[in-house]
């Protein structure tokens, strides 16, 4: 939910691209899991005598210790994290600036984006071994079967509502371990906006306005979330093995329709102004003018009541689509580097960087629900975790979402490298319309204002960024720039010829 309001977008938004490797990826990795099961060696490894019901009986034929696979996948995934967060350590701990950034930044800039860094690298190592610690405890002593139970006794006693009532079952158990998530967060939360990011000047909400807006976040997400839940465990009892098809074209239609709300949820977190008359207004409607962008709303959004960040961001849909400036943007850049940085924006709207990403994406929830289809009818996971009497499907669902991670993490690490080619590619676009040069300072003064890391370790960029650092953009931007500048000469006339720069 957390996407959907304006100050923590994302900068430069989403990707087409990243719904390929997503289902690819998936549709291997589900082979490999199918064959590798049913290969001779594997079942020689697994003791007879085993039977499940549905999809699985044709797959598994022995007992798995679910719970220790899936303590022993959390753990790998930790340290592997932890690996990475020690290599990017390295980065942080430079005294003097590598030589790609001398004329970047200045030494004094250097070291206080290293402290930032510095800074949030301990908050994330905290927050992430303490979540660690709990999802242990949460798993090795059984505590789901507990809560289950406990709720459940509750829910007979003081509500009327046997275990018959599994959907209502279902969403209270998801919301319990919902607010328990939350509850463990909140702190960690408070403390990165109100010390860490307070500290570099970045935070500018009160108290209240956090709050305000983290309960109006929390409540509208997690009544989203329980309905979710309530629709996937209503499916699966009623359409059997096949809900994945069903499950699948009701997830994809919830996320279609949340896509088109988001415009509508916004405005509950910030306000957004239409941007008034000058000479601003003019470039930016001349830009959408001449690459025939449906402008209907050119907006700036109030982010400085949140953060000193900076952003922009292409939306909307079908002809009713708008371009949303941060004031925050819009007082560190001037003109022609706003215009330079809607120029990249609207190069992912031309390059149809969004579109395909939305009519992609679903692949990948038909796909991770046909796996979910090989734990939820299996009762060995649900035994492994303490779960005797009942098998509740919510259990399954959640404890299939711990076993899915490295999934998970192995395509956002390939969306991660197609988002980078998608942001190059939007570069690129803004260098054909005559922005090299705005791009560049733009992109140096985002990157000097928000502390960000412009060498990061390799290894920690490419498994968690979606944008390539500062030194990679410059020297692409270049790159793409000469090339233009060879296609023109050669030509004879530019690649995207509608007339003059209109930012000049
Ligand atoms: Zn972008």
């Amino acid at each position: 939910m957390s996407a959907m309001t304006a100050h923590s977008r994302p900068w430069f938004t989403d990707s087409w691209l990243r719904g390929c490797p997503k289902f690819f990826l998936t549709l291997l990795l589900a082979h490999c899991i199918s064959a590798s099961v049913t290969s001779t060696p594997v079942q020689a490894l697994l003791p007879a005598g085993f039977a499940t019901k549905g999809l699985t009986s044709h797959w598994f034929h022995g007992p798995v210790n679910y719970k220790a696979l899936v303590i022993a996948i959390d753990f790998a995934v930790y340290f592997f994290h932890m690996y990475l967060r020690y290599r990017q350590y390295q980065c942080y701990k430079r005294q003097t600036r590598p030589t790609a950034i001398v004329d970047l930044v200045s030494e004094e800039q250097f070291v206080r984006s290293n402290a930032y860094g510095l800074d949030n690298w301990w908050l994330s190592c905290v927050t992430s071994t303490v979540n660690q610690a709990m999802d242990f405890v949460i798993m090795y002593y059984d505590l789901l079967p507990w809560v289950w139970n406990t709720m459940g006794a509750v829910l007979t006693q003081h509500g009327g509502l046997g275990p018959e009532y599994e959907l209502t079952y279902s969403m209270v158990y998801f919301t319990l371990f919902g607010l328990h998530e939350w509850l463990l967060m909140l702190p960690f939360g408070l403390y990165d906006t109100f010390v860490v990011e307070a500290r570099y000047g970045f935070n500018k909400q009160s108290l209240g306005l956090y709050l305000r807006d983290l309960v109006l976040d929390t409540l509208l997400t997690s009544t989203l979330a329980a309905g979710v839940i309530a629709a996937l465990v209503g499916v699966i009892r009623w359409a059997g093995p096949a809900f994945f098809v069903y499950a699948g074209a009701t997830l994809t239609a919830l996320s279609w329709i949340m896509f088109f709300l988001s415009i509508l949820i916004e405005p509950l977190f910030n306000t957004f102004t239409p941007l008034q008359d000058g000479e601003l207004k003019e470039q930016v409607e001349a830009l959408a003018n001449r690459l025939k962008f449906p402008l209907a709303k050119l907006y700036v959004v109030d982010a400085s009541k949140h953060t000193e960040h900076s952003n922009a961001y292409v939306d909307g849909v079908f002809r009713n689509k708008r371009i949303v400036l941060y004031d925050t943007l819009v007082k560190q850049l001037d003109n022609e580097e706003i215009c330079a940085v809607v120029g990249h924006e609207l190069g992912h709207w031309k390059l149809n960087h969004v579109v395909k990403n939305v009519l992609i994406s679903p692949i990948e929830t038909f796909i991770q629900l046909y796996l979910l289809s090989f734990i939820v009818y299996n009762p060995a996971v649900y035994h492994s975790f303490g779960f005797h009497d009942t098998l509740p499907l919510v259990a399954g669902i959640t404890i299939f979402y711990q076993l899915y991670q490295p999934v998970g993490n192995a395509l956002g690490f390939a969306t991660n490298i197609l988002s980078r080619r998608d942001e190059f590619e939007a570069d690129a676009f803004a260098v054909r319309l005559g922005y090299a040069r705005p791009l560049r300072t733009a992109l140096i003064k985002m990157g000097q204002k928000g502390l960000s890391n412009m060498v990061p370790d390799p290894w920690f960029s490419a498994y968690h960024h979606t944008h390539p650092s500062l030194v990679e953009r410059l020297a692409a931007i270049e790159a793409a720039q000469v090339a233009h500048a060879t296609a023109t000469s050669s030509e004879g006339q530019p690649l995207l010829s509608a007339g003059s720069t209109p930012c000049h």
